[in-house]
């Protein structure tokens, strides 16, 4: 299964990556865990990457596809299938994407578009507690870690995030949306997109999208 899911934080692409990794072995490619890592092993690309975050600027178009053609390509990923999260995110970076899926013989199942409405995602949102090593993301109320301000995973201290304030939330949400309308209509006229409703229980939403695939 090769899938990408776009919807805005909060919307539970995480678990809906995790629900596909743990019951099908498909490879969660996660953009942002990916650039921490390359940027944690001290890689030229990681190096690169690492300058451009710093300086609070966006990574380039060029550094971030050949990151994610770099996990794309591994044995693991052409075996079971992967499931992409952050990352097309512009139109150059889908038209590599694709680039890469045709020279490998794997062209994409679907593009699963999770939506909700704002307030769903600052409900959501408020309360949510990030790991500073591994990224795993905890929640106060819905996914508490076993021992208060400890990563499960990984034993790192966890941290509030400060752009997990209302305010912060609903003009990422303004600025997510503006970002990714042109990648989702570029799936969309190429008849891979499949909109789901993220209002739904994630056992839901996975169904709707084994569904879609299937179908
Ligand atoms: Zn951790």
């Amino acid at each position: 299964m090769r899938l990408i899911l776009i919807g805005p934080p909060g919307v539970g692409k995480g678990t809906q990556a995790a629900l596909l990794e743990s019951r099908l072995g498909v490879k969660p490619l996660s953009s942002g865990v990916i650039f921490r890592a390359e940027i944690e092993a001290e890689t030229d690309l990681g190096r690169l990457a690492k300058r451009y975050i710093e300086h609070g600027e966006l990574v380039p178009n060029g550094v971030t596809i050949e990151m994610m053609a770099k996990r794309i390509r591994r044995d693991e990923v052409r075996k079971h299938g992967f499931v992409l999260d952050g990352f097309p995110r512009t139109i150059r970076q889908a038209e590599a994407l694709e680039e890469i899926l045709d020279e490998m013989g794997m062209p994409l199942d679907k593009v699963v578009s999770i939506e909700v409405d704002d307030e769903v995602v600052l409900s959501r949102l408020a309360g949510r507690i990030g790991c500073t090593k591994c990224g795993e993301i905890y929640h106060s109320v819905n996914k508490p870690p076993k021992r208060e301000g400890i990563c499960d995973k990984c034993n790192s201290p966890l941290f509030v995030r400060t752009d997990d304030q209302p305010e912060t939330i609903l003009e990422r949400l303004r600025v997510f949306r503006e970002n990714t309308a042109p990648v989702r209509d570029y799936y969309r006229e190429k008849g891979l997109l499949q909109v789901v409703d993220g209002r739904h229980e994630p056992e839901e939403v996975y169904q709707e999208i084994v569904a879609g695939v299937e179908a």
